[in-house]
């Protein structure tokens, strides 16, 4: 008697349907397990046996063998106790095999049949959805804040192993139903100072609009103690909140890391140290991915405070995803795609003490070290950024609190909209240029002709006035725009 069932595991950053397979064979009583399976599913065989044995199941009566396929993809996980523990029970003669053929099952095993939940839990549910034999999936009653987001009536939660037998071959109902709307979820404040508590930096302020509403990667230098930082936090109240699509993205990255963001619609804000390593940064492992910082910012704001001493590979791995949303990590059999699509800051000192060109304090670097210092930020990485702002410690900003944070957010989401909309993203610049009106146009054509700027420069500073332009909800650029755009684009070098 061989008794088919399914369950997943992960390959990359994909999840991917496994189908288990269990038979009785005439040797000693015992469970085996093939199909490459890990460790952690080798041992899997003895908690099925207690927690079968504590429901008071006498099995496994003869050897019970199961094999998982396809057999050349490495499975890890304790997920797959309970598709293992229904193989056996099906296969040892408890209960028809058919009942189950048509089930997928993901859920590790308390001894006493407890289902733990399943991390890595959305990409795995994701092969199991879109695989056509499967119709129904049974999970843990402890996913079911995560399996919300799938809104699919594919997938049923349980408690424990006793509830799903009765369910399975008994065909009784479920008792907990599960709920469409995601009660516990919902989190509003994101613990970030929002843009009102940051006293002054009026201008600022709207640079940060702009390059919030656009992408448009922004570098802000200045002295310590002039907001940088503070003004950085308050960038991640402004975002608005993901929307369905984005929040499944978002919290699949992070199931890679076992963390659950329970229906947090708050766009993540990642912020690492200069000291991290490429591999934490980009993303790293085999078998397995591990996101690195770049992923886990997806759809949020990545802030480098302190740039010039990052590592030179990892500001270099900024350039792909700056390019298309995505990071390529490239392993000897494949290449594996991780989402990358965030908003980004970066900040640094003028020299190495901070206060070099600073009004109010005296530097103390010789001139050698402030060079090599400033020279870390090479041309190519300034290119990276449309955007450029020196902040100055001001003094006498006690009377400027603004009350705008609101308004600004909402501007930023109706651009971010239009800009989606208009789809300008690896356009031409004829495209972006049909913005233009007249004055801006003949600004533009003198760019071309006069100065040195490389098309790329030109380039990105008609998509940020264009965002200037979409924040006061017009959408023909005129020549204060232009002029803005100008005015706020990086230094060609630093040195
Ligand atoms: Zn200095």
């Amino acid at each position: 008697m061989i008794s088919k069932t399914f369950s997943s595991c992960i390959d990359g950053f994909e999840g991917k349907t496994v189908v288990l397979e269990a038979s009785k064979q005439n040797s000693l009583p015992q469970i085996q397990i093939t199909g490459l399976p890990g460790t952690v599913i080798q041992e899997s065989r003895d908690r099925v046996k207690a927690s079968l044995n504590h429901l008071g199941f006498d099995t496994p009566s003869k050897k019970i063998l199961i094999h998982l396929s396809p057999a050349e993809t490495k499975k890890t996980g304790s997920h797959f106790d309970f598709a293992i523990a229904m193989g056996v029970l099906t296969a040892d003669g408890f209960f028809p095999a058919r009942k189950i053929e048509k089930f997928a099952f993901l859920g590790e095993l308390t001894l006493g049949g407890e289902l733990r939940p399943v991390s890595h839990f959305i990409p795995l549910v994701e092969a199991l959805i879109r695989e056509s034999q499967v119709e129904k999936i049974l999970v843990p009653f402890a996913n079911q804040i995560e399996s919300t987001l799938f809104k699919s009536d594919k997938i049923l939660h349980f408690q424990n192993l006793n509830e799903a037998i009765r369910f399975c071959f008994y065909d009784e109902p479920l008792v907990h139903l599960p709920e469409t709307d995601n009660p516990k979820a919902e989190v509003h404040s994101s613990g970030f100072p929002n843009l009102d508590e940051v006293v002054g930096h009026g201008y600022a302020k709207r640079v940060l609009a702009i390059a919030l509403a656009g992408f448009h990667p922004l570098l802000l230098e200045g002295p310590p103690g002039s907001g940088k930082t503070l003004l950085s936090h308050s960038a991640a109240s402004l975002l608005p909140d993901l929307n369905d699509k984005e929040l499944v993205e978002v919290s699949r990255v992070y199931s890679f890391l076992g963390e659950q963001r329970e229906g947090n619609r708050i766009p993540p804000f990642r912020s690492p140290h200069h000291s991290i390593s490429a591999a934490a940064f980009l993303g790293g492992g085999c078998s397995q991915v591990l996101p690195g910082e770049l992923s886990l910012a997806h759809r949020g704001l990545l802030f480098l405070d302190e740039l010039p001493e990052f590592r030179r590979d990892v500001i270099e791995g900024l350039r792909e995803p700056l390019q298309n949303g995505e990071i390529h990590l490239h392993r000897i059999s494949k290449s594996i795609c991780l989402p990358a699509r965030f908003s980004l800051i970066a900040a640094m000192n003028p020299c190495p003490c901070g206060y070099s060109n600073s009004h109010h304090e005296r530097c103390s670097c010789s001139p050698e070290a402030i060079r090599n210092y400033r020279k870390k930020i090479s041309g190519p990485i300034l290119d990276r950024f449309p955007l450029y702002l020196w902040l100055e410690t001001s003094w006498n900003q006690s009377a400027e609190r603004g009350n705008r944070w609101h308004a600004t957010r909402l501007s930023i989401e109706n651009a971010r909209c239009r800009l989606k909309e208009l789809n300008l993203t690896g356009t031409s610049l004829t495209r972006l240029k049909a913005h233009l009106d007249g004055s801006s146009s003949q600004l533009v054509s003198k760019w071309e002709t006069t100065t040195r700027a490389s098309f790329r420069r030109i380039e990105n500073s008609l998509r940020v006035a264009l965002t200037a332009a979409l924040l006061d909800r017009r959408e023909i650029i005129c020549r204060n725009d232009l002029e803005e755009a100008w005015s706020l684009r990086s230094p060609e070098n630093l040195v």
